[in-house]
């Protein structure tokens, strides 16, 4: 689960981390109000949306010479004109892709003198199963452009859960980022600060680009990019709080409204499948025969019909969806309670996309005779292979 930046700074705040002091504001007003708290005389006017890239965006609607989606502001009038610039209007970036984000909130920041930018994130490490830190001294630009084009400006360590963050830790990321004395304590500071936000709060990332040295010489975190484990929402009222469902899919909002493993993909077929690693495989072999998947869905081991039907629901309302492939391997699952639920939502939805259907396993039997009783134009497979070209065939002929 993804969060604005300033509710991400509001918690590195809570753990001693140095941010600026700042407002968020819904509207142009509250952007004027939240400024007049600020003691100026430099402001910053930044879009909150879930995505990076910012700074470097390009407003729809505004043409490709006006500002981007973070500006500097040198009065209250300044963060005025901004602010009816920038709410309202969609953001597009680098990570938003073509369509954009629409900018309903923005965060009004007391502006900083920075002196150097630095790169500093914490993510979980599958590998090490540890928390890994990675560290470089180019911050405030892409850091996938500095992997791809200077992959020794970037260093990792990370940290052994049995002992937690020691200060060697601290005195790594001083020598990386080339600070000393009172600057190399701080950024140890920091650094523990952060890690001990990012296990108290089950974070899997936490990004701070830049982290910044003032020409005063204080370190400071001027952005804050976090997503939290959705795993450990249950012990986390206070993060599922955060949560803004206007920035989110709507079709994965609803599937997590049924415990679905629902993700939206950009391609033509919609995929309901059991078992995750079955998922990516009819993934993996949908694009096989040229074609692409319209989502990843893991219906689960033991999902009942309602949730079978309100999955296949999802993958329907979908315009994208050209074509569905069901691919369901019955272990826990049963293949006559897979069946019963597609009917249930043809005949809830009506069924305007050719259908493949793969049954195999646990009443195999019971759910090919539901579904060939049921009268509906299905297309049934053998295997995997089969059912795969099979939708791929369909959905090209349409
Ligand atoms: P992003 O573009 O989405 O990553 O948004 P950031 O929060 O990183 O802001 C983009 C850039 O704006 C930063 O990399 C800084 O260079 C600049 N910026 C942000 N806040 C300040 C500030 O307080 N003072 C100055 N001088 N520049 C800032
Ligand atoms: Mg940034």
């Amino acid at each position: 689960m993804n969060i604005h930046e300033y509710q991400g700074k509001a918690v590195l705040k809570e753990f001693g981390a140095p941010v600026s002091a700042g407002f968020p504001a819904l509207t142009v007003a509250e952007a004027v109000e939240a400024a007049k708290k600020l003691p100026g005389p430099l402001y910053v006017v930044k879009s909150q949306i879930h995505a990076g890239g910012r700074g470097k965006g390009k407003f729809k609607e505004l043409g490709p010479d006006a500002k981007g989606g973070v500006r500097l502001a040198k009065s209250v009038e300044e963060v005025e004109s901004h602010a009816k610039e920038m709410l309202g209007n969609t953001l597009v970036t680098a990570q938003t892709g073509d369509a954009g984000k629409q900018v309903n909130r923005l965060y009004i920041e007391d502006g900083s003198d920075i002196s150097k930018e630095f790169y500093l994130s914490a993510l979980v490490d599958r590998e090490t199963s540890r928390v890994a830190f990675v560290v470089s001294t180019e911050g405030g630009m892409d850091i996938e452009a500095v992997a791809h084009d200077t992959p020794e400006k970037i260093e990792t360590f990370s940290v052994d859960p049995a002992t937690g963050i020691m200060p060697h830790h601290g005195r790594s990321m001083a020598r990386i980022l080339g600070l000393s004395g009172d600057q190399a304590k701080q950024a140890g500071a920091v650094l523990a600060q952060i890690y001990t936000a990012f296990v108290a709060k089950d974070m899997d990332m936490l990004e701070i680009n830049p982290l910044i040295v003032t020409t005063a010489g204080q370190i400071k975190c001027l952005d804050a990019k976090i997503s939290f484990d959705s795993n450990s929402l249950y012990r986390h009222p206070e993060v599922v709080a955060l949560r803004d469902t206007t920035e989110e899919d709507e079709k994965e909002i609803e599937a997590s409204k049924y415990d679905l493993a629902y993700i939206a993909l950009d391609g033509t077929i919609g995929c309901m499948v059991n078992g995750a690693g079955l998922a990516m495989a009819t993934l993996d072999i949908i694009q096989l025969y040229g074609e692409s998947p319209a989502n990843f869905l893991d219906v689960g081991g033991g999902a009942s019909e309602e949730k079978v039907t309100a999955a296949f629901k999802i993958i329907t309302a979908d315009p994208k969806v050209k074509g569905i492939l069901v691919n369901i391997f019955g272990g826990i699952m049963k293949c006559d309670v897979i069946a019963r639920g597609v009917i249930a939502a043809v005949k809830a939805v009506g069924l305007q996309v050719p259908l493949v259907v793969r049954l195999e396993g646990t009443n195999v039997q019971e759910g090919k005779d539901i579904i060939t009783s049921s009268g509906l134009n299905v297309i049934s497979a053998d295997d995997l292979d089969d059912a795969a070209q099979k939708i791929v065939a369909a959905v090209k002929k349409a």
